[in-house]
């Protein structure tokens, strides 16, 4: 579970505290599954200027650190702060992403396979949410 702090969330990680660590972790905790653009736009109301370069030089430290996961749902690429595990379902429509609850026992408990062993599932849905299907039965 990622601390509400943003220091010692960055702290417990061994990551060095920064003004655009801090400014992108708080951001993603008031809007998570944000794109690039969106962070981008949040930080720098914040910080003022900060390069795209630097929000993804941040990013992926904090990627690479677990402090955020990378949402590979197709371009552009989403990011949301680690916290409880679920799942996610993307309309193929619009794009349009939500959370879903993990229901564990429905999971195949797979410890151990190939040689591996497991300790991240992820599982993506697609489908067409209810405006997309709307727009299928009445263009
Ligand atoms: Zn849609
Ligand atoms: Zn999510």
């Amino acid at each position: 579970m990622l601390p509400d702090d943003p220091v010692t969330a960055l702290r417990g990680a061994s990551l060095r505290v920064t003004k655009q660590r801090i400014a992108v972790l708080t951001a993603l905790a008031h809007h998570p599954h944000a794109d690039v653009d969106l962070l981008g736009r949040v930080v720098r109301e914040d910080l003022g200027s900060v390069s795209t370069q630097a929000l993804y030089d941040v990013l992926t430290a904090l990627t690479d650190a677990r402090l955020v996961r990378r949402l590979d749902t197709g371009h552009p690429a989403r990011f949301e702060l680690r916290g409880h595990d679920h799942d996610h379902v993307v309309c193929r429509g619009c794009g349009v992403l939500a959370d879903v609850e993990r229901d564990n026992s429905a999971l195949p408990h797979l410890p151990q396979v190939h040689g591996f062993r497991v300790d991240e599932t992820e599982v993506l849905h697609r489908g067409l949410c209810p405006r997309c299907r709307t727009r299928v039965h009445h263009p």
